[in-house]
């Protein structure tokens, strides 16, 4: 069993070293303790009938039990599927009928609701997990011994599918071997350095890859132990960052981070900082340094690859880029038209190869053969380009480039520019069809609390910042931006409420 193997060996004879210590109440969880309950999690999804290959889907509270559930599975040669917490039972029904796993483990608040759902897609068992991890499933848990021998499981065997974040259409399942998960983390525990002294602080939701193989797996494969928070909450991360190491974080947890002005003391004995999965502003970046006199260290990933670039850990962490391809992972920026590869410094679709990569999207062969070249390489859809020195910038996603007047105007460059005048707080640039120009630059901007941005103070206030043709003919002001539930700016959404603007 490629996966489970790889996990443990970190801890092997560190029984009692601790793995997770829990944010609210202290308690700290062993890693003996641990393996004990992933080894009871195993044996029970064994009683109600999971085989190998066989689907185990949670849409759960973020507790404890959900991770020893993870590892359960990965031992009984299943395949984890995590949901998010925030889809709703229709939603819920499309992932179920698309995965059709045995066994569907749901908050019990919810049961009502979702067991029917459920069992209208051939789900065999329905168990419960609460907040405290009170349920059915720590029932089930506890009538079990401690003691499993590992399903054995190839490396190229499936361990996990996870759905893709539905930014910019519906999520797909991609499907992550044992090997994708156990190189991409072991990769990433040396790249950052990460040992059994690390002590990560773990605020990220476990359905994604982010906090479940990013953040779990590298601590696990460290022997290291992770302060466990229910979610984000900034006082809490304060209060645990003098007993920390280490933080992973998306970039608004570092924008509310800087709200606080006890941050900079009590970041003092920290060893990293880490952002991904969306893009972190470069000022965001600066002003961390000014606060912490630490670097944040971005990377860039996604639920089909996992981690695929890293600024390095020694060296120039360099604002608004995502560093290097890590050990192990081409990468190469390509025509979006004919697929041949660009000069360096050139704008094109980044592809990546590697053992991280994923085996395909479940049930969808034709997407999966539109995307996954048959050499390896995967077409991620985001676009970018690598510098003279290597390091590589997204510049955003292929589906959000705007073709006005037959010239590419790349939305980061505008809104990097417009989210610099005053009185702006963030912004997004889209295509909205025009008669003229075939796509015309739209600019949706929010301001500061309190400050008044409109059309005629945005538009001049970049007469002289950029080409005429990146100019945005309309800006709309707002007051949020659409977001998804992993806190991704739809601009699908957003296409689609001004596709009339000009019509
Ligand atoms: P869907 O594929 O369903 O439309 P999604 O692409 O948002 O949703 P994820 O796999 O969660 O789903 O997100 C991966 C994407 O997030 C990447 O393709 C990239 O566009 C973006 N991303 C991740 N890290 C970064 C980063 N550091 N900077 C910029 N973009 C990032
Ligand atoms: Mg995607």
């Amino acid at each position: 069993n490629h996966l489970a193997h790889a996990i443990s060996r970190a801890s092997d004879g560190r029984h009692d070293a601790p793995f997770l210590r829990d944010a609210v109440s202290g308690k700290v969880m062993t890693y003996g303790a641990f393996w004990n309950a992933a080894e009871q999690m195993a044996s029970a999804l064994q009683r109600l009938g999971v085989q190998s290959g066989d689907r185990v889907a949670v849409q759960a509270p973020k507790e404890i039990p959900m991770l020893e559930l993870y590892v359960g599975t990965v031992l009984a040669g299943a395949v984890f599927l995590p949901l998010n917490t925030a889809y709703t039972s229709e939603e819920v029904e499309y992932f179920l009928g698309d995965a059709t796993p045995r066994v569907f483990v749901c908050d019990p608040d919810r049961q009502d609701a979702l067991a029917s759902v459920a069992s209208g897609c051939g789900v065999a068992h329905v168990l419960t997990l609460g907040s405290n991890g009170a349920g059915t499933l720590t029932e089930a848990r506890d009538a079990e011994e401690p003691g499993f021998e590992a399903v054995a499981r190839d490396a190229l065997d499936l361990a996990a599918i996870l759905y893709t974040s539905g930014t910019t259409g519906r999520s797909k399942g991609a499907m992550l071997t044992h090997r994708a998960l156990a190189s991409n983390s072991e990769v990433l525990r040396d790249y950052w350095r990460f040992t059994d002294q690390d002590v990560l602080v773990h605020a990220l939701p476990i359905f994604h890859t982010h906090g479940l193989f990013v953040a779990t797996n590298v601590t696990l494969m460290a022997g290291a132990q992770a302060i466990f928070m229910r979610g984000f909450d900034a006082d809490a991360i304060i209060a645990a960052m003098p007993q920390a190491t280490a933080l992973m974080g998306v970039p608004t947890f570092y924008t509310r981070l800087l709200k606080d002005p006890r941050l900079g003391k009590a970041s003092k004995n920290m060893r990293l900082f880490v952002s991904g999965s969306a893009p972190l502003l470069a000022e965001t970046h600066d002003r961390w340094r000014k606060v912490t006199g630490h670097a944040i260290l971005e990377r860039y990933g996604m639920t089909e690859t996992n981690m695929n670039t890293s600024n390095p850990y020694d060296g120039d962490r360099r604002a608004g880029t995502v560093g290097f391809p890590l050990p192990g992972v081409d990468l190469k920026v390509c025509d979006p038209e004919s697929g041949a590869e660009l000069p360096t410094g050139e704008i094109g679709v980044i592809e990546v190869r590697g053992d991280n990569v994923f085996a395909g999207y479940w049930q969808m062969p034709e997407k999966t053969a539109e995307e996954l070249r048959e050499d390896g390489w995967f077409i991620t859809g985001d676009l970018g380009f690598v510098d003279a020195d290597g390091y590589v910038t997204i510049v955003g996603r292929g589906k959000d480039l705007i073709i006005s007047g037959g010239f590419n105007v790349y939305p980061k460059e505008v809104e990097g520019v417009i989210d610099d005048l005053p009185g702006v707080l963030e912004s997004a640039v889209i295509a909205v069809p025009h008669d003229d120009f075939g796509e015309a630059v739209v600019a949706v901007v929010v301001p500061h609390d309190g400050a008044s941005v409109d059309q005629g103070l945005v538009q001049s206030g970049l007469v002289e910042k950029l080409a005429k043709f990146k100019q945005p003919k309309k800006v709309i002001v707002v007051e949020a931006l659409p977001r998804n539930t992993m806190g991704k700016v739809q601009k699908n959404v957003m296409r689609e409420t001004y596709k009339e603007l000009f019509s």
